[in-house]
């Protein structure tokens, strides 16, 4: 039987909070025996698990594997199955396959390897909101626009879909993909390779719309997160942040860190050094 490690941490934590607890009742003058035999208000404390605030910092990876994970360019599979060429949110062979955790660090994509979806473009819709959730950025020029792929990649899915209309879905090289909807026409085709800033279609209004627009994702493993996590929308540039992805299954929860582990390996490297 395995013992839990957050269930020793929450254990410390209280036997700790007690002994301390129990310190100022030795040190506090003993007036009234009744109120100092009433027992610590055991209520107070976690009696069961609870979920323990997230440890990023705590359970990164090492300097090795950093690099490795950080690489700007993964394994991709491109044989697409026919499950990968008909529908939008599908997994990936190759990703997670070495571990729950992968690193997609957008610093290391250089300048014209990566190409704003729908140059001009500004923001109708965000990602998310509270009624009714929405799973991408919807983007406006006028129709019959341009758009053009994110990054390097392969079409993996072109054709109409439901709510989407015409998409377009790009698996990338760097473990991410894109999703391009309603478009009036797709211009490519499934097993197509583009480079960043290659027209794919052309902006309509094909199913679910009410007016022409870009519908826009990123997806990691099937599981669609917000888009401004990789594009600055104002500025329509690449964000220089580095997304921790942690495969949790049937999902993946991606946490964009600013600054990034570099400063966390580098201060690693030089612990390593003083030895
Ligand atoms: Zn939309």
């Amino acid at each position: 039987m395995t013992f839990p490690i957050h269930k020793f941490v929450i254990g410390t934590i209280v036997a700790a909070l007690s002994i301390g607890t129990l310190t100022l009742h030795a040190v506090a003058p003993k007036k009234n025996k009744k109120a100092e035999a009433a027992p610590i208000a055991k209520a107070d404390y976690p009696q069961t698990d609870i979920l323990l605030p997230p440890t990023s910092l705590l359970d990164y990876p090492t300097a090795g594997e950093l690099n490795r994970l950080e690489s700007p360019m993964k394994r991709i599979t491109t044989d697409f199955s026919p499950r990968e060429i008909s529908h939008v949110g599908v997994k990936d062979a190759e990703r997670f396959k070495e571990g729950p955790t992968e690193i997609i660090d957008l610093s290391q994509i250089q300048e014209g390897d990566y190409a704003f979806p729908l140059p001009g473009a500004k923001v109708i819709s965000p990602y998310g909101g509270r009624r009714k959730y929405h799973s991408g950025y919807d983007l406006k020029t006028k129709p019959n626009d341009t758009i053009v792929a994110a990054f390097d990649g392969v079409v993996r899915m072109a054709k109409p879909y439901a709510a989407y209309g015409n998409v377009v879905v790009i698996r990338h090289y760097n473990g991410l993909e894109t999703v391009y909807s309603h478009n009036s026409k797709n211009l490519v085709r499934p097993g197509d390779l583009v480079k960043a800033g290659d027209p794919i279609a052309l902006t309509g209004r094909t199913g679910r719309a009410t007016t022409a627009h870009l519908h826009f994702e990123v997806r990691i493993n099937g599981t669609h997160f917000n888009p401004n996590y990789v594009f600055n929308f104002t500025r329509r540039t690449l964000k220089k942040e580095c997304l921790i992805c942690r495969n949790k299954g049937n999902h993946v929860t991606v946490k964009p860190v600013r600054a990034l582990p570099r400063y966390l390996l580098n201060e690693k490297n030089r612990e390593g050094n003083a030895k």
